[in-house]
């Protein structure tokens, strides 16, 4: 098992936003967690990669308890975030901003005097090919279309070779096409690293869940399941009930 968790809870002023008995994913597996908004999932990532602190609860990643230890620390281990806002360097080319990833080692900078071997550059080129970015290499990040620099936020994650991939909405306020592209991607990695997507767009989420769909509600598992299972259930169609567009969503899928 890649990651366990047990009893992890988090309360905010009060409010329990996570409140989650068990969780837990192989190695290579990619999971779907979906619930509507204000659900626990950004916390869940939160607390995954040591951003927030819970109040309770087990986590161990490759089989090592990981409470306690600092967003740094988790890095190093092999967890890597990819945030909602995109975060990269606009004023740096996408060449410029793939090279400062992979010469961090998991979060933390190796050197800061490098010189660039054949090596390097070849792995460079090698990630844009994989996210679709090899045409805009050398054009700056702030001239990246949307789809194009959440791919970019994507390859540097994966350039600090994490073996856990969090990624928060990687589909939201992409086009169908760009929609697709991701999705693809997201499966290509699912190869080589355990993977966790949390999603909205219930195309995009039958698209990639080729094994579990996790729901979260109120902070709950409500249930995890095959995509069909999970869209098929009555009360993930009630939960989304009142919500028009998610509602309307789930029961076009
Ligand atoms: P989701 O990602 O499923 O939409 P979140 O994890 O962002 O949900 O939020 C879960 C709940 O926790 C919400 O009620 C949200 O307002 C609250 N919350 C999240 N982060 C914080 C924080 N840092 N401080 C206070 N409340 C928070
Ligand atoms: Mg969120």
């Amino acid at each position: 098992m890649l990651l366990e968790v047990n009893n992890l809870a988090v309360s905010f002023g009060g409010v329990r936003a996570l409140d989650l008995k068990h969780f837990s994913l192989e190695d290579k597996e990619l999971r779907v967690i979906i619930g509507p908004n204000g659900a626990g999932k950004s916390t869940f990532m939160d607390i995954l990669c040591g951003k927030t602190k819970p109040n309770t609860g087990e986590i161990r990643f490759n089989g090592k308890p990981t409470n306690g230890l600092t967003e740094v620390e988790i890095a190093k281990l092999g967890i890597g975030r990819k945030f909602q806002k995109p975060s990269v360097f606009p004023s740096l080319t996408v060449f410029d901003n793939m090279s400062i990833a992979a010469k961090m080692k998991k979060g933390v900078f190796t050197s800061l005097f490098f010189k660039a071997s054949p090596a390097f550059t070849d792995k460079i080129h090698a990630m844009a090919k994989r996210v679709g970015l090899s045409n805009v290499l050398h054009q700056l990040a702030g001239s990246l279309s949307h789809g194009q620099k959440q791919w970019l936020e994507i390859a540097i994650v994966v350039l600090q070779d994490p073996r856990l991939l969090l990624i928060d909405e990687p589909a939201a306020g992409m086009s169908d096409k760009e929609t697709e592209k991701t999705g693809e991607l997201l499966l290509e990695l699912s190869k080589q690293h355990g993977v966790i997507v949390i999603e909205h767009d219930m195309h995009f989420v039958k698209q990639i869940a080729n094994k579990l769909v996790s729901v979260l509600v109120n902070g709950k598992l409500l249930m995890e399941g095959a995509f069909e299972e999970v869209r098929n259930d009555q009360r993930v169609i009630d939960c989304y009930l009142g919500r028009a567009n998610a509602q309307l969503e789930i029961l076009s899928v």
